[in-house]
């Protein structure tokens, strides 16, 4: 008998995190976060503390209790006690969004993680480039460990150590699409699916007496949509008892493609004189596509920021431009020297000046900003000041403040991202508006985004091509949209948020 328990995903867009179980052998479908019990009670500065383990998490039901999954030094600092083994045999990533992916940070290294490559990028130009405390995905740092550095014991192979930190490689298991492989005594396919960044996939999951279809996230409009309807034809010869569909857009009818996207944003841009500034998610490299196409459509060079350039550097051209088909910004840091003469130099001051000024650059730079700064094809804000009407700069929330020093004349802003659906996000938005105004530059946001789901007509008849005896919608706030299922034949079953 399988039973499935939900631990997130429940009337909620994200958080999935659902265990399938049977006798013999058990994982888990994601381990994304809850954006909205997050934003409930957490903000940029009031975060769960780490000193206190899993215990901020599970407070508010962020994380599920349940047992021999969490990771040794964060239970045994707050008390608990950790199992010798883990009690699950592995947990399938659909996708590297963060509501599907971002607790594996909890997680003990020994439960196997499958991903497909694409995931496996974006989560390592993730950890690789950023700065959370909770970004743990592919290595994990052990914390509360005060053996002294010289003492640390060389474990097995995959346990390395730097500094006093000891630093252990997760169970990282890259899978191939539509090649089958066990997970205990479940057989498991990976089935590429499209959606608004590489790597997506869905799972199907033979436990023996149930056959599962779990969705991931998907859409019909994207550029890889055959992917999407290869599935469907996959899933249906699967002749699966059940499917755990996502259901974000099943109370929405219209579709906003990239080629679309492409077409608005090619006129835009085209009638301006000044420098087009756009700003999109930087793990959706199918919209960076779209506005790379669009650069180029219009004489322009793509401009993308240090974390953009490090991604495409590590898909190394493959379904994407490569990093010196793009130019890639380098905004100033703490001494500001990049773009700038350097006063010591043009002075020629007590130390060589050559290596004064290269030493003042790099320092300012991490470790992985700093293959960049030498770079062919990177520019700085003179070159945008100077030359606006060649590129196209992808300028995010936190770079807005480049703008200062680029100071924009005639130009124009694409908000290319989902609009505002929460306080916070509103909160957001309404700082770049004045950040936009400031700079008199028009806002665009109509018919510059299209989201990364199928609407309802698509689910609704994927789910009826699939044929399932039942489904249980997930990731939607609309469950009873799917009820016209019931007949069909499908019966619609509401999860139910597990406690146990
Ligand atoms: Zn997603």
């Amino acid at each position: 008998m399988t039973d499935i328990n939900f631990y997130g995903g429940v009337d909620e867009i994200g958080g999935n995190k659902i265990l399938v179980k049977d006798n013999n052998s058990s994982l888990f479908l994601d381990f994304g976060m809850s954006f909205s019990i997050a934003n409930k009670y957490f903000s940029e500065f009031l975060q769960p503390r780490k000193a206190n383990g899993i215990l901020d998490f599970t407070e508010f039901g962020l994380l599920p209790k349940v047992k021999g999954i969490y990771r040794e030094d964060y239970l045994n600092h707050c008390g608990l006690t950790s199992d010798s083994e883990p009690s699950v045999d592995g947990v399938l990533i659909s996708h590297a969004h963060m509501d599907h992916s971002a607790y594996i940070h909890h997680l003990r290294e020994d439960i196997p993680i499958y991903i497909t490559s694409e995931s496996y990028l974006i989560l390592k130009t993730l950890e690789d480039t950023g700065s959370t405390s909770f970004g743990e995905m592919l290595n994990l740092k052990k914390s509360f460990n005060l053996t002294p550095k010289k003492n640390v014991k060389k474990g097995p192979e995959n346990r390395r150590s730097k500094g006093a930190e000891c630093i252990v490689e997760r169970d990282i298991r890259v899978i191939e699409p539509y090649k089958e492989f066990n997970v205990g005594e479940s057989k498991v396919k990976s089935v590429p699916v499209d959606h608004s960044l590489p790597g997506a996939t869905a799972f199907l999951v033979d436990t023996g007496d149930e056959a599962i279809v779990y969705t991931g996230d998907l859409r019909f409009h994207g550029r890889r949509r055959e992917f999407t309807e290869k599935f469907v034809k996959e899933a249906k010869k699967f002749n699966p008892t059940t499917v755990i569909s996502e259901g974000t857009r099943i109370n929405k009818v219209n579709n906003v493609g990239e080629e679309s996207i492409e077409r608005t944003a090619t006129k835009l841009v085209s009638n301006i004189k000044g420098l087009a500034i756009v700003s999109f998610p930087v793990r959706d490299l199918d919209r960076f596509l779209t506005f790379y196409n669009v650069a180029k459509n219009t004489d322009r060079v793509m401009a993308v920021s240090l974390k953009q350039a490090y991604m495409l550097n590590l898909f190394d051209g493959v379904g994407y431009p490569r990093v010196d088909e793009v130019a890639v910004y380098i905004p100033r840091k703490d001494w500001g020297m990049m773009g700038d003469e350097c006063l010591a130099c043009l002075e020629g001051n007590w130390l060589p000046s050559s290596k004064l000024h290269s030493y003042h650059t790099e320092q300012d730079y991490k470790n992985w900003e700093r293959k960049f700064l030498n770079w062919d094809n990177s520019i700085t804000y003179r070159d945008l000041r100077e030359d606006p009407k060649d590129y196209i700069f992808g300028c995010d929330f936190f770079e807005l403040k480049e703008l200062i020093d680029i100071k924009p004349e005639n130009g124009i802003y694409l908000y290319s991202k989902t609009e505002p659906f929460n306080e916070e996000m509103e909160f957001d938005f309404h700082k770049v508006r004045n950040w936009i105004d400031h700079f008199n530059l028009p806002l665009i946001t109509e018919g510059m985004h299209g989201s990364g789901h199928a609407n309802g007509v698509e689910l609704l008849n994927m789910i009826r091509e699939i044929s399932p005896e039942k489904v249980y919608p997930v990731h939607t706030e609309n469950k009873e949209k799917f009820n016209v299922l019931n007949d069909d034949g499908v019966k619609v079953v509401y999860p139910e948020l597990s406690k146990k």
